[in-house]
């Protein structure tokens, strides 16, 4: 079953989007830093697992860097410990939680931003977060299955839409 079809039916513009902390965040022991900055705006997780990819899993997952010079050292990099995989939910999540992650290069980061506050170099930058919605949709496929989602309500949705 794919994405779009795990969505609620009444939600039109919800979206959901990959976010990883990567073995570098993973390592310096900020999970817990970047899941409450999602989960203090308001997102909803609707799935995670901590889990080491293969390489052949980070070739996928980067496929369309495939030709730049740094894609072989990044999926060798993303494969060399453990990640922190979760799928968040909101309304233009994709966008917004590209904001909350802040540029690619930490040296360009707002402070304030994931990205901006937390970490230095382009190639240790901690947290993966999908780019458009259409790659949200590939990357939620490629890291879980259908029955990795759970489906609930939070309390506090009430006070988040209107
Ligand atoms: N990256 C790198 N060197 C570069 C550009 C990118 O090591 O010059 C790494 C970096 O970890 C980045 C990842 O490749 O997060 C994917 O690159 P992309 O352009 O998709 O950036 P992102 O979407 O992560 O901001
Ligand atoms: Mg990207």
């Amino acid at each position: 079953m794919g994405f779009y079809s795990r969505m609620p039916a009444s939600s039109a513009d919800m979206e959901r989007t990959f976010i990883a902390v990567k073995p570098d965040g993973v390592q310096r022991g900020l999970c817990g830093e970047i899941i409450k900055r999602f989960e203090t705006r308001g997102f909803k997780l609707v799935a995670a697992k901590f889990v080491q990819a293969s390489e052949d899993h980070m070739k996928k997952h980067y496929l369309d860097l495939k030709d730049m010079p740094f894609y072989a050292g990044l999926c060798k990099y993303m494969s060399s410990g453990p990640v922190f995989a979760m799928v968040w939910e909101g309304q233009s999540i994709v966008k917004l939680a590209r904001m909350m992650l802040g540029e690619t290069n930490p040296a360009d980061s707002k402070p304030g931003s994931i990205r901006g506050d937390l970490c230095i170099n382009i190639g240790r930058n901690i947290i993966h977060g999908s780019d458009t919605l259409d790659n949200a949709k590939m990357e939620v496929d490629l890291w879980f299955k259908a029955e990795e989602f759970v489906n609930w309500t939070p309390c506090s949705q009430a006070f988040l839409y209107e």
